[in-house]
């Protein structure tokens, strides 16, 4: 058995102590944080609920996989919905498109209702990602990439110099169908050109799987973590922030933290890196991907209708309104959460209003978070690292570090955006970890 010392309770953190204490391991969880979750948490103010990040995830197999392999099936805890609609793109141009998940047909019929014609256009450039699927999947994603093990084409595919931009210009003439391509990295903050072409599979991962929430939040996944690992006996400190991994004769043999040394065989980085000395120089090469601005938004009386769980404006600012599920806010009023990048993104009430979406009268409530505001509360982006061209996936740590000893998972060691991929990378770092 070993004893691992995993730093940062956020989701990667916890996925991969509920998998580890599962294996037998002794495991102790850090974090600086009064409560555990990171940004997959819930905040709340005056009777209004809001998921303060993850509202959605892509993968659902990733979530099952990991309530299974750390005790207790999801189904048994966890109602997991599809949604319809992944989300509702609004052009400049007044033109929209409901996008549907989880079916080609589906978002073929969508796109033609757009304009006749770009239902087989989308389909196309959605069909090119499914052997890039397929290499991820089992070369990087489900293992350790090691170039004596993958294959030449995977190889091949992450020394690409193709970047999403060229991608979606080549496989998409419509300006709006490649809006929707660019979506995920833009409302992240990513410049496309820095953005491998294979990163776009996440289009093919929304149409064949779908993205799937909770009833009441995705918070819910992070404590029901936090809640397995207390049933297992692991050690959870909050209010416990780390400064350094201790290496000594080469190899990490303990974390300092605010409650002095804590001893590990095994020391697990689930923030990011650039906060432990002993990890810094290694991703010195590469930035974090900063949050946008988000605004909480509780809210009473008539408001713009939204038939969608997720709306995108698209423009100067970008801005992405989220409605919270039912339940959230007093009877009568409504939760949104607005994500905004770009000019104007300062004041997304304003920036709402400017695209006719005046909810100012309604508002009751607000709790507004700029991007450093975010970074600090979480003590790092949990957008992990901004795509800088092809070299990013290189600088990333993880699931092992050149540090003896140091494992790496979240978001700053994930190949993809979200939980679905931080779901993965910890389910490689258990994979590390000796036997027991
Ligand atoms: C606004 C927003 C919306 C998002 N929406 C979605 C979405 O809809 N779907 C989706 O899949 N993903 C979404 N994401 C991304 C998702 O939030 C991340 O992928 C995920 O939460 C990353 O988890 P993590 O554990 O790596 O990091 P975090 O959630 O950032 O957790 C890091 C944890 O480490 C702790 N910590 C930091 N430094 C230290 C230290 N020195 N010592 C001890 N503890 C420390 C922090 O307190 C925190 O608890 C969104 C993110 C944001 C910001």
């Amino acid at each position: 058995m070993a004893r691992v010392a995993v730093v940062g309770a956020g989701f990667g953190g916890l996925a991969a102590a509920a998998r580890l204490v599962r294996l037998g391991h002794d495991v102790v969880v850090l974090d600086a944080a009064a409560v555990t979750g990171g940004a997959c948490s819930r905040l709340e103010q005056d009777g209004h609920r809001w998921d303060a990040g993850p509202t959605y995830t892509l993968l659902p197999a990733v979530l099952r996989d990991l309530f299974r392999k750390s005790g207790r099936p999801l189904e048994k805890e966890l109602d997991l919905v599809q949604l319809e609609v992944l989300r509702e793109h609004r052009f400049a141009d007044g033109t929209s498109l409901a996008l549907p998940g989880g079916s080609r047909g589906a978002q073929v019929r969508a796109a033609d209702a757009l304009s006749p014609g770009l239902g087989e256009q989308w389909a196309s450039y959605v069909a090119s990602y499914t052997e890039t699927w397929e290499l991820l999947r089992t070369d990087l994603l489900e293992r350790r990439w090691s170039p004596d093990v993958g294959r030449p084409e995977t190889a091949r595919m992450l020394a690409s110099r193709t970047s999403l931009r060229r991608a979606a210009r080549r496989g998409l003439r419509d300006r709006r169908l490649r809006l929707v391509a660019a979506h995920p990295y833009d409302v992240d903050g990513h410049d496309l050109s820095g953005v491998p072409a294979w990163a776009g599979v996440v289009a093919h991962l929304e149409q064949r799987f779908g993205t799937w929430t909770t009833p009441h939040g995705m918070a819910v996944v992070t404590e029901l973590l936090a809640a397995r690992l207390a049933e297992r006996g692991a050690d959870v400190r909050l209010r416990t922030p780390v400064t350094d991994v201790v290496v000594r004769g080469g190899r990490a043999v303990a974390v300092a933290s605010a409650d002095g040394e804590v001893d590990a065989d095994v020391v697990v980085c689930a923030i990011d890196p650039r906060r432990l000395p002993a990890l810094a120089p290694y991703v010195a090469a590469s930035q974090p991907a900063m949050p946008p601005v988000v605004s909480h938004l509780g809210l009473e009386g008539e408001l713009p209708p939204l038939a969608h769980h997720e709306t995108v404006l698209h423009g100067d600012p970008l801005l992405v309104v989220r409605v919270q599920p039912p339940g959230s806010a007093p009877d009568g009023g409504a939760a949104w959460t607005v994500l905004a990048r770009g000019r104007g993104a300062e004041d997304p009430v304003r920036a709402l209003a400017e695209r006719g979406l005046h909810v100012r009268p309604h508002v009751v409530t607000r709790l507004d978070l700029s991007p450093r505001a975010s970074a600090e509360r979480w003590g790092g982006s949990p957008l992990g690292v901004r795509w800088d061209g092809r070299a990013t996936q290189r600088q990333r740590l993880g699931p092992r570090t050149p540090v003896p000893g140091v494992l790496a998972t979240g978001a700053h060691a994930a190949a993809g955006p979200g939980l679905a991929f931080v779901g993965l990378a910890s389910a490689l770092v258990a994979q590390e970890v000796p036997a027991v």
